[in-house]
């Protein structure tokens, strides 16, 4: 035998993760995305056939190719990377060139195909969201207008903007488009990061003596864009270092764009003087997209993506998905993928069967476990599939327990249905959750606050 022939590896790794989606209730979705041809082996690389560039780059931008190339570490002790190949359209005999067909695959997904409105690409920002390919309805027309505005006149036009709203509905494109647009058209220095990076790295210039160096890099932006500031509360040094930059980028007439998932004023635990600076401006919110809007959304991005689906189709998706722009590109995402893979048109059959379990996700008037799993996950920045698998880290375990008990809480499910929604639990793991998230709630102020701020976003996520 070959040594470098990994097939074994393969077939155990791919038998393992389908286990995992099936105590998940997700095995539909393995065997949507995990149907590729091992095509060989070599020293350290498995050679895979995919029916498209498309599907490939979805592959690898949900985290799948990560997955498997874990697993396949864990099983044999090797790094073994995945490579690809695209199957022709004509089935050909299997002459692979994997020099020219299997391209280094770690490129972001999308950009490649929709870049092409954007001449120059900012480092930190996705080509693809721009003006262009952002649609705009009743929801989001003030916002875009807004951001617009500032993209043309940055520092000048309003300053600062806060664009603020739940999951998926676009501030990050639009803080982006932003950018895009200033860097193509000004050229300026412009930054972008989430509330988070800021944080990190200036925890990281406190530990290596370097504070001026991570000052003078922000105070000297033409444009900042922070996104998603809600994950300053309780950071209260870095409150104050964001404090003293807007200040000074404030004072230069330096344009800056915040983002948040809620508006300012809900925010708890943030200095009142940052949060006057985040109010001065302008603040606009982001609504969830109408009927109109989300059928819109859906033919731009099949326009982008040059594919076609029925009319009919579409409209399915449009009814269903009601939540977040995100859910709705994810269903276009996995039908695309379908019609790929098996090579030919969904029909309305197909699209509900491929979609029943988004779409049966908000029960009418009640709400649904999917949800809560949705949101704590999100917040919590965990896969859905994570929250609901097997892991038993300090960092799943407690979000679980939380989303466990938040249902609890919202539902009528009992603790053996929940405990069923939950990867498969035993009722008495529930019940021992909620006993332990009822303990540390009587201690633990900040768990109570955050607890709350996901009650209501859950309770917004239905309206
Ligand atoms: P948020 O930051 O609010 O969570 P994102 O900006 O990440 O949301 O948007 C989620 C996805 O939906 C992105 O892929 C984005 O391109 C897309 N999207 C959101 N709103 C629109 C829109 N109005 N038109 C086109 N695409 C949109
Ligand atoms: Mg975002």
């Amino acid at each position: 035998m070959d040594i470098w022939n990994y097939n074994i590896f393969w077939q155990e790794a791919l038998s393992q993760i389908r286990e995992d989606y099936k105590t998940n209730g997700k095995e539909q979705e393995f065997l949507l995305w995990f149907t590729f041809d091992f095509l060989e082996s070599r020293d350290k690389i498995i050679l895979v056939a995919v029916p498209s560039a498309f599907f490939r780059d979805q592959l690898i931008s949900r985290g799948y190719i990560n997955l498997l190339e874990h697993k396949l570490f864990e099983l044999s002790g090797t790094q073994i990377k995945i490579e690809f190949t695209i199957k022709s359209k004509v089935e050909s005999s299997h002459t692979v060139n994997p020099s020219a067909e299997a391209s280094p695959v770690h490129t972001p997904p999308l950009q490649a195909e929709i870049s092409s409105s954007v001449q120059k690409n900012h480092p930190q920002l996705r080509a693809d969201y721009n003006f262009k390919t952002f649609v705009i309805g009743d929801n989001n027309s003030f916002a875009y207008n807004a951001a617009c505005a500032v993209a043309k006149n940055p520092g000048k036009a309003y300053n600062p903007v806060l664009i603020y709203g739940g999951v998926g509905l676009g501030k990050t494109h639009l803080m982006q488009a932003i950018g895009n647009l200033s860097y193509n058209e000004n050229n300026s220095n412009i930054i972008y990061l989430t509330a988070e990076n800021f944080t990190n790295e200036f925890i990281q210039s406190i530990n290596t003596n370097t504070t001026n160096k991570f000052k003078n890099k922000y105070r000297n932006a033409d444009i900042l864009l922070i996104d998603d500031i809600h994950f300053l509360q309780n950071k209260t040094e870095t409150q104050e270092e964001l404090f003293h930059t807007f200040n000074a980028l404030y004072d230069s007439y330096k344009q800056m764009v915040f983002t948040c998932d809620r508006p300012v004023s809900e925010l708890k635990n943030l200095s009142d003087r940052l949060r006057s600076r985040f109010e001065r401006g302008l603040n606009v919110d982001l609504q969830p997209p109408k009927y109109e809007t989300r059928r819109a959304i859906l033919e731009k991005k099949l326009e982008i993506l040059d594919k076609h689906i029925d009319s009919a189709v579409i409209d399915l998706i449009a009814e269903n998905v009601v939540s977040n722009v995100r859910d709705l590109e994810a269903s276009l995402t996995k039908l695309i993928a379908y019609t790929e893979l098996v090579g030919k048109n969904v029909t309305l059959e197909i699209a509900q069967q491929q979609l029943k379990d988004t779409f049966s996700a908000p029960k009418q008037g009640n709400i649904s476990i999917d949800a809560i799993q949705k949101i704590v996950a999100d917040h919590y920045n965990l896969s859905f599939t994570d929250l609901k698998g097997k892991k038993r880290t300090k960092n799943v375990m407690l979000p679980r327990q939380i989303a466990m008990y938040i249902a609890r809480e919202l539902t009528e499910y009992s603790t053996t249905e929940l405990g069923a929604e939950f990867g498969g639990r035993d009722h008495t793991t529930v019940m021992h959750s909620c006993q332990k998230i009822d303990d540390l709630l009587k201690s633990d102020p900040v768990l109570s606050s955050t607890l709350n701020a996901l009650v209501n976003r859950i309770k917004e996520y239905k309206k």
